[in-house]
């Protein structure tokens, strides 16, 4: 294994880490339609389309998975088979997430569907016991905001099951489709009452989406990557000991930036700013989390030991239990060079 420290994974989406072979599986069993007739044209199919003309092209990609992840053995399977196969790759922590909400389409409710993908987690991690996962429940956003109830009741959820397996809560979907201070409603009381939280922003769209979303108190905000246009928000984010979850290869597959030479990570890494690297969405980008290390390191300027300390840096902003984090960063820190 080229890169052979701890590794972690913030931000992961379930949906677009379904396996191939597993989506082909569950869809056959169910008779639904998938985008080819065999699963090595299937399989091709999402390699080809993982570049799109923007996020929201990206995000009708999540369709083919919200259309088979509608009962509680596709969930179920769903995340066993996508930790088995990141813990072969040398993951130790992973914190998925997933919106509750998106799973109710025929008869789950959102309970249901955290319930069965906290069995897939458990069966997962009692027989491969090297990696620990951690959940999040992402409401979403939706034009108009239709789902606001929708979004109380996956708050509600991430309260209830905090500490069964849930560990935080996300905001997530098209950016911008809502502005961000009609949220501020939906995360006060969960916030008031210290539960962790993060928020998707920056990403299409711009620092202000990211200092607004600060309000909130967020631990860490996903992608976030735009706070570089503006130093003030910048400042801010360094200042409150704010951690950004960038997935450079998603974001460049989003066109929220134009190539890994123009990201700016490395730049906001050397300015202070507490960046981790993740996949977001493993199978729909067709990334590992090596990938994306060795992309950082040959065309971004990452070293190997700021690879390590991004890993820490994610340990330290994890919604793990605060006894867990020293042996993780001690494991990290040996790997040094
Ligand atoms: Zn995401």
């Amino acid at each position: 294994m080229k890169f052979p420290f701890p590794k972690i994974d913030l931000h992961f989406h379930l949906d677009g880490s379904m396996l191939p072979e597993l989506a082909w599986e569950l869809a056959k069993e169910r008779n639904l339609k998938l985008p080819a007739d065999n699963l090595e044209d299937f399989r091709e199919f999402i390699v080809l389309t993982s570049d799109c003309e923007s996020v929201y092209d990206y995000l009708e990609r999540f369709e083919m998975p919200t259309m088979i992840l509608q009962d509680k053995d596709a969930l179920t399977r769903t995340a066993y088979h996508i930790i088995k196969h990141v813990a072969k790759q040398g993951l130790v922590y992973a914190e998925i997430r997933f919106a509750p909400q998106l799973h109710t389409q025929k008869g789950l409710s959102q309970k249901d569907s955290v319930e069965a993908v906290l069995e897939g987690v458990r069966k997962a991690t009692s027989e491969t016991p090297t990696i620990k996962i951690g959940i999040i429940l992402c409401c979403m956003i939706a034009p108009d905001n239709i789902n606001r109830e929708a979004n109380f009741e996956t708050v509600s959820l991430a309260k209830e099951f905090y500490g069964k397996g849930v560990v935080g809560l996300d905001l997530a979907g098209p950016e911008g489709f809502v502005p961000m201070k009609e949220y501020a409603e939906l995360f006060k009381e969960y916030r008031a009452a210290g539960y962790p939280l993060t928020i998707h922003a920056g990403d299409c769209d711009g620092p202000a989406s990211v200092n607004e979303a600060l309000n909130f108190k967020p631990t860490r905000i996903g992608h976030g990557h735009h706070v570089y246009d503006d130093p003030k928000v910048v400042q801010r984010v360094i200042d409150e000991n704010i951690t950004l979850e960038v997935c450079i290869t998603s974001n460049i597959q989003c066109k929220t930036q134009p190539s890994y030479k123009e990201h700016p990570i490395k730049k906001l890494y050397d300015m202070g700013v507490r960046v981790t690297l993740n996949t977001d969405n493993m199978i729909l980008s067709n990334v590992t989390l090596d990938y994306e290390y060795e992309k950082a390191m040959s065309e971004l300027g990452f070293t190997y030991n700021d690879l390590i300390q991004m890993n820490i840096y994610a340990v330290e902003a994890s919604f793990m239990p605060e006894e867990d984090k020293p042996k993780y960063i001690e494991q990290l820190k040996s790997y040094l060079q």
